[in-house]
């Protein structure tokens, strides 16, 4: 049998998994075992664009650039534009090798960007870990391929690594679409609200309305289980408009109880702009009622500014010229750009809560917070601060010149008649 596949010269799958396997049968003790899969984004629509050779010389580059990649040991082509690796490194080097990963796909991307200028060349790349070598192959390639499938079309992250969530969300699947279709029939869906703070007026200014489902056992899901669920399925557009509507209903009803009422944000997924008619839409229901645009925000994730620019771009202008507010929503946890601040069309820009975390504790972290900061109040960006959870990283965001601030510090999204009760009643700043 050829044990080689003749496009790449790289293993056929069953060499690889009987390669691979002895490999781990026999590991060394002070090696990491890493397993990676990669394949490319919209392949098929590159072989359409610039024929099959050119998409099967593709193909070769990349393997030919995974096995001159330090570390590989083998690597296979399971089918079409797909292939598996394996790699070693030193036990206490991982850290520095996951830096070169993120450049594995820069680099391969940037040197194909020219040849291949109609289309973006983008990887989805899965790795995942190998913590007992003892572990069946097949079992850990499908753990590699749920961190693949899980960053597919995500032009945001340079890869992503197989963890129990992953499993977790991929398990729940099945299982949770019945639950959400269920709970939007009956209304149940509970819409949590979480308090935006001024800092210098001590005072809320807005909040964030944010999902939860609850589950057959009464337990309550969290959203970063549910969300990426309904992505993957498209119904999330469903979730969105039922905040959407819940959200406008709640401020016409506040108004009319002559409460004091402050902007309420909704966060909408990417997946709306795929909808030629999302502002018609949104206007149709808006409509509905008679108080000021401006007391809505919409969320944004920064990531769907960068892979689908032309799309969003002239939805969210209109929906400012309408009157509603537009905030990119986690700004910094993947590939923020500097560049990208100056061309969108947004009001407020909201700064992730990991990229504070892991930027407050060290020195340079903190200058580029403080930087970036200072460039969104020379250019009049609204900032807000998110995850703040202590009075000592309030206090740094703040004396780098950002009032607005969201976290646990001043309460969780808590659920909507807490929410009245503590702020609706308070003078609006
Ligand atoms: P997000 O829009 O960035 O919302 C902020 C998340 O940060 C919320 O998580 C909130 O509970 C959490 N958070 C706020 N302050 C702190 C803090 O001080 N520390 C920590 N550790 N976390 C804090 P949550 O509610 O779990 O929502 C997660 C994500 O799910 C949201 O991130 C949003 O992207 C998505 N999501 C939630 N509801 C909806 C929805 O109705 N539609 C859509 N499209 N996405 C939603
Ligand atoms: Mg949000
Ligand atoms: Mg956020």
């Amino acid at each position: 049998m050829d044990n080689n596949d003749k496009l790449t010269g790289l293993y056929v799958f069953d060499e690889f998994l009987k390669v691979a396997s002895e490999r781990l049968d026999n590991a060394e003790s002070d090696k990491l075992y890493v397993l990676i899969s990669i394949d490319f984004s919209k392949f098929k629509y590159i072989n359409r664009v610039y024929s099959y050779s050119a998409g099967d010389k593709l193909i070769k580059d990349l393997a030919d650039t995974i096995v001159n990649e330090e570390g590989c040991v083998i690597a296979c082509r399971p089918y079409s534009d797909h292939i598996i690796s394996l790699f070693s490194f030193e036990k206490d080097a991982w850290v520095v090798e996951k830096e070169r990963l993120k450049q594995l796909q820069d680099n391969f991307c940037n040197s194909h960007k020219q040849e291949y200028s109609k289309t973006s060349v983008h990887l989805n790349t899965g790795v995942c870990v190998i913590e007992d070598n003892s572990e069946p192959i097949t079992s850990i390639i499908d753990k590699a391929n749920i961190a693949r499938r899980s960053v597919k079309g995500n032009y945001s992250v340079p890869y992503a690594m197989y963890t129990q969530k992953l499993q977790t969300i991929k398990e729940a699947e099945s299982r949770l679409i019945p639950i959400f279709e269920k709970a939007l029939e009956n209304e149940e869906i509970l819409v949590y609200m979480q308090p935006k703070i001024s800092v210098k007026k001590g005072g809320i200014k807005g909040a964030e309305a944010l999902t939860r489902l609850i589950d057959e056992d009464g337990s309550i899901v969290p959203p970063d289980i549910f969300i990426p669920v309904l992505e993957n399925s498209g119904k999330v557009l469903d979730l969105d408009w039922y905040v959407m509507k819940y959200v406008f209903k709640k401020i016409d009803e506040w108004l009319k109880e002559g409460r004091t009422v402050v902007p309420i944000s909704v966060n909408l997924s990417k997946l709306h702009f795929y909808h030629d008619s999302l502002v018609e839409d949104i206007m149709r229901e808006f409509e509905k009622y008679n108080f000021p645009p401006d007391y809505v925000e919409f969320e944004v994730t920064e990531s769907v500014f960068f892979e689908e620019a032309d799309l969003i771009i002239d939805k969210i202008e209109k929906l400012r010229q309408n009157g509603f507010k537009i905030s990119v929503d986690d700004f910094g946890a993947g590939y923020s750009s500097l560049n990208l601040i100056g061309i969108l069309p947004v009001d407020i820009i909201k700064l992730d809560k990991g990229f504070i975390k892991n930027s407050l504790n060290n020195r340079k972290g903190k200058d580029i917070i403080k930087g970036l900061i200072r460039i969104l109040n020379e250019i009049e960006m609204d900032i807000v601060c998110e995850g703040i959870e202590t009075k000592a990283e309030e206090k740094i965001v703040y004396e780098f010149g950002c009032d607005s601030m969201q976290g646990f510090l001043y309460d969780k999204p808590i659920p909507i008649d807490n929410f009245e009760n503590k702020y609706i009643l308070m003078k609006a700043i």
